[in-house]
């Protein structure tokens, strides 16, 4: 699949915590398969929860880009 915003950039598959996440190298956008935002956000409160209120998987993505 290519990105919707870049259209000639080919997406990248990658799996985190078990979420299915496809990523553009060019503008670092992120999409999810259908369903997997639900399973995201899931994450997110998750892990909210879990360190009082910082969002630490979301800062996990980005780290991906560093
Ligand atoms: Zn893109």
């Amino acid at each position: 699949m290519n990105c919707p915003a870049c259209r000639i950039i080919k997406l990248l598959a990658m799996e985190r915590d078990g979420i299915e996440i496809d990523y553009c190298p060019q503008c670092h956008g992120i999409w999810l398969q259908h369903g997997e935002l639900e399973k995201f956000m899931e994450k997110a409160k998750e892990n909210a929860l879990a360190s009082e209120g910082s969002f630490n998987f979301l800062d996990g993505i980005f780290d991906m880009y560093e």
